[in-house]
């Protein structure tokens, strides 16, 4: 299938041609791997740069560049499963800080399909948003959310989780409907083991992985950017090699899987350094699925690059906030006569326009709005933290910065 970019430019219905928008195209630079080439006369409109290492620990800055616009790492990525990020405008996601946003191909597959997508001018065009889009494989969905009826080599077969109707997935069909998407950063389809998986199984599946890694990549007909996966279950050792094998191939970036699926947090912290251990300097390493503040916040120190997580949209809907003073929960009857914003250090919208009394009422109430200015200072809060954390590996001093503000993030914060 030939490649999919939106069809028409975004946010531009009903203008004349000179008025319409146009996505922020990159320049070729010179200090881009080689690899990060597509093969043939396409050139992948993706790049990232490393800009800095931090002296004292293994964080870095860098510097992406796609087909929709530029934006530095470590980034954290809003989640957008049915392409809309919920309870937030595309608008104000942008405002608060976003340059991408991950949307799920499983859900977008499944509904409203890709007749549907492809009519209404791709992924970037149905969603009116400029920014860039990283699109999982719809691997993990399968997974987790379909009733699963056949793993091979070939692919998978299963039965969607709203009808019930039956669907294959191959690696080469991932990267055609992410082709489709018009996805900016395609990822490739990979089996995501069980968290108590043996060593055995792991092995065989992490082989099918990178088999099928391999179908991906020589599948792709776009210009857009394919990250592999690297797995390897709860085995330091496989990761370790799994890591190292991927890291041979021509991939733009390098994807952290199977992880934060119910595994302790030093587990997972130890699988996250063993994964990163072999994987290349050169290219941005993203992890998958996570997460909390402090999670991020350690991460980076290990040397991630991007992260997306459902966290500050799912909690915004259930009243939950992410402060610098750790997590409030806005249902808490102390806050009934609480005429403060929920965070005085925060500049999002929510905050400075209303008070931690107002939005437990909205809450109380069920009100619809209640959803939004939560989900909005979520937003905000994790892209501040992002510019935060930037803005002091630039310094070199991502060490002090996680020494004062980890336990802060971290904490349950009473009325
Ligand atoms: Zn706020």
């Amino acid at each position: 299938m030939a490649k999919v970019s939106p069809a028409r430019p975004i946010g531009s219905r009903g203008l004349p041609e000179s008025m319409r928008s146009q996505g922020v195209a990159c320049s070729v630079s010179e200090s881009c791997p080689k690899d990060a080439r597509v093969e043939g006369d396409q050139v992948s409109e993706f790049r990232w740069i490393l800009e800095r290492d931090d002296p004292e620990t293994a964080a870095r800055l860098g510097q992406v560049s796609t087909a929709h616009g530029s934006f530095e790492t470590p980034v954290f990525m809003p989640v957008g499963t049915v392409g809309s990020v919920k309870g937030i405008t595309p608008w104000e996601v942008a405002r608060s800080g976003s340059g991408i946003l991950l949307s799920n191909t499983y859900h977008l597959y499944l509904r409203p399909g890709m007749e549907v997508v492809r009519a209404l001018g791709g992924l970037h065009r149905m969603m009116s948003w400029k920014g860039a889009i990283l699109t999982d494989s719809g691997g993990y969905q399968v997974f987790s959310l379909s009733s699963l009826m056949k793993l091979e080599e070939q692919g998978v077969v299963f039965r969607s989780h709203i009808d019930g109707s039956k669907h294959e997935l191959t690696p080469e069909k991932a990267v055609e409907i992410q082709e489709t998407l018009g996805s900016d950063i395609m990822m490739v389809l990979d089996e995501c083991p069980k968290p108590d998986s043996d060593e055995e199984y792991c092995r065989r599946s992490m082989a099918l992985t990178t088999r099928w890694a391999k179908r991906c990549l020589a599948h792709r007909r776009s210009a857009n950017a394919l990250f592999c996966i690297v797995q390897g279950g709860m085995h330091a050792h496989l990761r370790r090699a799994h890591a190292e094998e991927l890291a041979g191939l021509p991939f733009d970036g390098m994807a952290i899987g199977g992880l934060s699926v119910g595994e302790s947090k030093e587990l997972m912290m130890e699988m996250l350094a063993a994964s990163i251990s072999k994987l290349p300097t050169n290219r941005p390493r993203y992890f998958m699925g996570v997460g909390r503040p402090e999670d991020i916040l350690k991460s980076v120190a290990l040397g991630v690059d991007m992260f997306d997580c459902v966290l500050p949209t799912r909690s915004g809907r259930t009243g939950l906030l992410f402060t610098w003073n750790g997590e409030i929960s806005v249902k808490q009857a102390g806050y009934r006569l609480k005429d403060e914003p929920p965070d005085r250090d925060c500049g999002c919208p929510t905050c400075r326009h209303f008070s931690l009394g107002y939005l437990r009422h909205l809450f109380v109430s069920g009100e619809m709005l209640a959803a939004v200015l939560n989900t909005t200072h979520n937003l905000y809060f994790y892209q501040d933290m992002m510019r935060r954390v930037r803005a002091a590996i630039a310094a070199g001093k991502y060490k002090d910065f996680l020494e004062e503000r980890l336990p802060m993030v971290a904490r349950k914060h009473a009325p």
